[in-house]
Protein backbone atom coordinates (compact mmCIF):
# COMPACT_ATOMS: atom_id res chain seq x y z
CA UNK A 1 0.00 0.00 0.00
CA UNK A 2 1.30 3.16 -0.52
CA UNK A 3 0.40 4.54 2.91
CA UNK A 4 1.96 1.56 4.44
CA UNK A 5 5.12 3.62 5.70
CA UNK A 6 3.03 6.71 7.05
CA UNK A 7 0.23 4.15 8.88
CA UNK A 8 3.05 1.95 10.39
CA UNK A 9 4.99 5.43 12.05
CA UNK A 10 1.31 5.93 14.14
CA UNK A 11 1.10 2.40 14.41
CA UNK A 12 2.97 2.01 18.62
CA UNK A 13 4.82 -0.62 19.76
CA UNK A 14 4.25 -1.62 23.86
CA UNK A 15 6.92 -3.95 25.29
CA UNK A 16 6.23 -6.58 27.71
CA UNK A 17 2.64 -6.41 26.91
CA UNK A 18 0.61 -8.12 27.68
CA UNK A 19 3.63 -10.59 28.95
CA UNK A 20 7.09 -9.86 29.32
CA UNK A 21 8.54 -10.34 25.77
CA UNK A 22 5.59 -9.11 24.07
CA UNK A 23 6.19 -6.66 21.78
CA UNK A 24 2.59 -5.26 20.88
CA UNK A 25 0.99 -3.62 18.18
CA UNK A 26 -1.21 -0.45 19.13
CA UNK A 27 -3.54 0.58 16.75
CA UNK A 28 -5.18 3.70 19.15
CA UNK A 29 -2.91 6.30 17.95
CA UNK A 30 -4.00 5.46 14.28
CA UNK A 31 -7.41 5.17 15.16
CA UNK A 32 -6.90 8.71 16.92
CA UNK A 33 -5.40 10.19 14.40
CA UNK A 34 -8.32 10.98 11.97
CA UNK A 35 -6.52 11.27 8.36
CA UNK A 36 -4.01 8.25 9.64
CA UNK A 37 -7.63 6.07 9.42
CA UNK A 38 -9.30 7.79 6.78
CA UNK A 39 -6.32 6.43 4.96
CA UNK A 40 -6.41 2.72 6.21
CA UNK A 41 -9.87 2.21 5.65
CA UNK A 42 -9.10 3.86 1.76
CA UNK A 43 -6.30 1.50 1.38
CA UNK A 44 -8.38 -1.47 1.79
CA UNK A 45 -11.26 0.18 -0.59
CA UNK A 46 -9.17 0.87 -3.66
CA UNK A 47 -7.94 -2.71 -3.44
CA UNK A 48 -11.15 -4.24 -3.13
CA UNK A 49 -13.79 -1.65 -5.05
CA UNK A 50 -13.72 -3.92 -8.23
CA UNK A 51 -14.13 -7.39 -6.49
CA UNK A 52 -17.42 -8.18 -6.49
CA UNK A 53 -17.79 -9.22 -2.44
CA UNK A 54 -20.87 -9.83 -1.27
CA UNK A 55 -19.30 -9.65 2.56
CA UNK A 56 -16.72 -8.65 4.70
CA UNK A 57 -16.49 -10.83 7.50
CA UNK A 58 -14.02 -9.71 10.89
CA UNK A 59 -12.95 -10.95 13.66
CA UNK A 60 -13.47 -9.90 16.99
CA UNK A 61 -12.93 -7.12 18.07
CA UNK A 62 -10.18 -5.44 16.53
CA UNK A 63 -11.09 -6.65 13.14
CA UNK A 64 -14.40 -4.75 13.68
CA UNK A 65 -13.36 -1.86 13.98
CA UNK A 66 -11.77 -2.13 9.66
CA UNK A 67 -14.34 -4.21 8.85
CA UNK A 68 -17.42 -2.34 9.37
CA UNK A 69 -16.11 0.69 7.33
CA UNK A 70 -14.81 -1.48 4.66
CA UNK A 71 -17.78 -2.43 4.32
CA UNK A 72 -19.73 0.67 4.14
CA UNK A 73 -18.19 1.66 1.88
CA UNK A 74 -18.12 -0.80 -0.72
CA UNK A 75 -21.67 -1.41 -0.70
CA UNK A 76 -21.53 -5.25 0.78
CA UNK A 77 -22.50 -6.90 3.70
CA UNK A 78 -21.02 -7.24 7.14
CA UNK A 79 -20.69 -10.33 9.25
CA UNK A 80 -19.31 -10.66 12.88
CA UNK A 81 -16.25 -13.73 13.19
CA UNK A 82 -16.67 -13.71 17.22
CA UNK A 83 -15.39 -15.85 19.84
CA UNK A 84 -16.77 -18.25 21.73
CA UNK A 85 -20.12 -17.54 23.27
CA UNK A 86 -20.82 -14.56 21.76
CA UNK A 87 -23.10 -15.36 18.95
CA UNK A 88 -26.75 -16.23 20.13
CA UNK A 89 -28.11 -18.31 16.99
CA UNK A 90 -26.68 -21.04 15.69
CA UNK A 91 -23.58 -21.52 15.44
CA UNK A 92 -20.60 -23.07 13.40
CA UNK A 93 -17.09 -23.35 15.31
CA UNK A 94 -13.70 -23.88 14.55
CA UNK A 95 -11.11 -24.53 17.25
CA UNK A 96 -7.52 -23.45 16.56
CA UNK A 97 -3.97 -24.25 19.53
CA UNK A 98 -2.48 -21.27 20.67
CA UNK A 99 0.65 -21.21 22.27
CA UNK A 100 -0.58 -21.53 25.68
CA UNK A 101 -3.76 -23.91 24.90
CA UNK A 102 -6.43 -23.56 22.78
CA UNK A 103 -9.04 -20.66 21.59
CA UNK A 104 -12.57 -20.97 19.32
CA UNK A 105 -13.90 -18.71 16.63
CA UNK A 106 -17.69 -18.72 15.59
CA UNK A 107 -20.04 -18.17 12.87
CA UNK A 108 -23.62 -17.86 12.25
CA UNK A 109 -24.93 -21.16 10.55
CA UNK A 110 -26.80 -18.43 7.97
CA UNK A 111 -24.18 -16.03 7.60
CA UNK A 112 -23.47 -16.80 4.02
CA UNK A 113 -25.07 -18.25 0.66
CA UNK A 114 -23.27 -20.76 -1.10
CA UNK A 115 -20.44 -19.08 -3.32
CA UNK A 116 -20.89 -15.74 -1.58
CA UNK A 117 -17.62 -13.57 -2.56
CA UNK A 118 -15.81 -12.61 1.55
CA UNK A 119 -13.13 -10.65 2.29
CA UNK A 120 -11.64 -11.87 5.74
CA UNK A 121 -10.12 -8.45 7.86
CA UNK A 122 -8.46 -8.57 11.50
CA UNK A 123 -6.28 -5.97 12.67
CA UNK A 124 -2.78 -8.69 12.46
CA UNK A 125 -1.17 -11.33 11.59
CA UNK A 126 1.20 -13.04 13.96
CA UNK A 127 1.13 -17.06 14.10
CA UNK A 128 -1.73 -16.55 11.43
CA UNK A 129 -3.70 -19.34 13.46
CA UNK A 130 -6.94 -17.08 14.28
CA UNK A 131 -6.78 -15.58 10.43
CA UNK A 132 -6.49 -19.26 9.43
CA UNK A 133 -9.49 -20.75 11.63
CA UNK A 134 -11.76 -18.08 10.53
CA UNK A 135 -10.93 -18.41 7.48
CA UNK A 136 -11.28 -22.65 7.45
CA UNK A 137 -15.05 -21.79 9.37
CA UNK A 138 -15.80 -19.48 6.21
CA UNK A 139 -14.86 -21.87 3.99
CA UNK A 140 -16.99 -24.65 5.68
CA UNK A 141 -19.81 -22.56 5.61
CA UNK A 142 -20.02 -22.26 1.76
CA UNK A 143 -18.29 -19.00 1.29
CA UNK A 144 -15.24 -18.03 -0.86
CA UNK A 145 -12.54 -16.37 1.13
CA UNK A 146 -11.58 -14.15 -1.82
CA UNK A 147 -8.38 -12.55 0.46
CA UNK A 148 -7.43 -12.04 3.80
CA UNK A 149 -6.61 -8.33 4.39
CA UNK A 150 -5.12 -7.15 7.57
CA UNK A 151 -3.21 -3.75 9.04
CA UNK A 152 0.24 -5.34 10.18
CA UNK A 153 1.85 -8.78 9.28
CA UNK A 154 4.95 -9.47 11.36
CA UNK A 155 6.38 -11.72 8.53
CA UNK A 156 9.21 -12.89 10.68
CA UNK A 157 6.70 -15.23 12.72
CA UNK A 158 5.45 -16.83 10.15
CA UNK A 159 1.61 -16.37 10.00
CA UNK A 160 1.13 -15.03 6.69
CA UNK A 161 3.34 -17.64 4.60
CA UNK A 162 1.45 -20.24 6.64
CA UNK A 163 -1.73 -18.74 5.81
CA UNK A 164 -0.65 -18.90 1.64
CA UNK A 165 0.18 -22.27 2.05
CA UNK A 166 -3.21 -23.22 2.96
CA UNK A 167 -4.36 -21.62 -0.04
CA UNK A 168 -5.91 -18.32 1.27
CA UNK A 169 -4.59 -14.89 -0.15
CA UNK A 170 -2.91 -11.78 2.23
CA UNK A 171 -2.70 -8.72 2.17
CA UNK A 172 -1.12 -6.35 4.79
CA UNK A 173 -1.04 -2.57 4.83
CA UNK A 174 2.14 -2.81 6.45
CA UNK A 175 4.56 -5.34 7.38
P1 LIG B 1 -2.35 -14.86 15.66
O1 LIG B 1 -3.57 -15.74 15.75
O2 LIG B 1 -2.00 -14.51 14.24
O3 LIG B 1 -1.19 -15.43 16.41
O4 LIG B 1 -2.67 -13.51 16.42
C1 LIG B 1 -3.45 -12.52 15.81
C2 LIG B 1 -4.65 -12.21 16.65
O5 LIG B 1 -4.24 -11.79 17.95
C3 LIG B 1 -5.43 -11.06 16.05
O6 LIG B 1 -6.83 -11.27 16.27
C4 LIG B 1 -4.93 -9.84 16.80
O7 LIG B 1 -5.97 -8.93 17.09
C5 LIG B 1 -4.35 -10.38 18.10
N1 LIG B 1 -2.98 -9.87 18.34
C6 LIG B 1 -1.89 -10.63 18.64
N2 LIG B 1 -0.82 -9.86 18.84
C7 LIG B 1 -1.21 -8.59 18.65
C8 LIG B 1 -0.54 -7.30 18.69
O8 LIG B 1 0.67 -7.17 18.95
N3 LIG B 1 -1.28 -6.21 18.41
C9 LIG B 1 -2.60 -6.30 18.10
N4 LIG B 1 -3.25 -5.16 17.83
N5 LIG B 1 -3.26 -7.48 18.05
C10 LIG B 1 -2.58 -8.60 18.33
Amino acid sequence: SIYGDYIKSVIRTVPDWPQPGINFRDITPLLQNSSAFRKLIDSFVHRYQDMELDAIAAIDARGFIIGAPVAYELGCSFVPVRKKGKLPFRTISETYTLEYGKSEVELHSDAFRHGDRILLMDDLIATGGTMLAAAKLITRSGGHVVETATIIDLPEIGGSSRIREAGFGVFAVCS
